[in-house]
């Protein structure tokens, strides 16, 4: 009797932790299955996911803020003052008589110490590589007001007085989006708009969501040149905009370099941070 009440007992505990254990994983299993089934495309391996795949995940429902368009997935410009005119040398920042490129900023408040720490690390791998100095803002009339709006989003190179850089609290505190969003500040387009572009990547028109398609107009851009970067921080990712039916961006001639990254600007964004800011030769 006593046995039989241990062994309905070892049996009983052990009928709970099958049903508690598995039940448990699983769960987890699903959920990150029902989140990756969220992205613009499931075909994204989460692992794989770059800065601007990460950036198009958090803007996938954004709708743009009053009074202003977001293009190009999250490059916004406003009615009055169209940020495709800087696409050109236009709206660079000045350069100070020291040589270096002066970026004053603002961070709002809202921002927690974590926070800042990923956008300023965001600012510092730009700044290690180039003359440009992202510096908290005293007095100058022209600056970034960085702020945890909806979605991960930014102006085109300097559009004057006080100029708003989304970063979203979680979603966009990677240091990769922050280097992004201020290289789009610095008047950067996205590396696959670049005009020369079809030399390096076939875009399958077929494959992407027919409301997304202008988000893949070359625009007319100086390649300072500079070689094609499948690497850029700017790049979008292979399945940028898919409508599920396969990658939207393949490199040529071979499909299987990888595109765009997940750790910051790469030696190549540097670079061209370099020779648009005429900063001289860098260590
Ligand atoms: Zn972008």
């Amino acid at each position: 009797m006593h046995s039989t009440m241990m062994l309905l007992g070892v049996w009983f505990g052990l009928l709970t932790l099958t049903y508690t254990l598995p039940v448990k994983n699983s769960t987890g299993v699903h959920e990150g299955k029902v989140r990756s089934k969220r992205r613009y495309s499931d075909e994204i391996d989460p692992d794989e996911m770059n800065i601007m795949d990460q950036i198009l995940e958090v803007n996938n429902r954004l709708r743009a803020p009053r009074g202003l368009a977001i293009r190009d997935g999250d490059i916004a410009s406003s009615y009055l003052q169209s940020a495709i005119t800087c696409a050109g040398n236009t709206c660079l920042w000045p350069k100070s008589v020291d040589g270096f490129v002066y970026v004053p900023y603002l961070l709002s408040p809202l921002y927690d110490d974590m926070d800042r720490i990923t956008i300023e690390t965001g600012m510092q791998d730009i700044s290690a590589g180039t003359c440009i100095k992202f510096v908290p803002r005293t007095h100058e009339a022209n600056f970034l007001d960085i702020q945890p709006r909806y979605g991960c989003w930014s102006f085109l190179g300097q559009t004057g007085g006080s100029q708003t850089l989304s970063l979203q609290s979680p979603g966009c505190m990677w240091s990769g989006v922050a280097s992004h969003e201020l290289m789009h500040a610095l008047g950067f387009v996205h590396e696959q708009s670049r005009s020369d572009r079809d030399h390096y990547v076939t875009i399958v028109w077929n494959n992407i969501v027919p409301a997304y398609i202008h988000n893949f107009k070359k625009q007319v851009t100086n390649n300072l040149n500079s070689p094609y970067d499948y690497s850029s921080v700017m790049h979008y990712g292979r399945y940028a905009f898919s409508d599920g039916s396969g990658p939207t961006i393949i490199p040529k001639p071979d499909p299987y370099i990888p595109i765009g990254q997940r750790d910051g600007p790469s030696a190549l964004d540097l670079h061209k941070i370099n020779v648009l800011y005429d900063c001289g030769p860098t260590e």
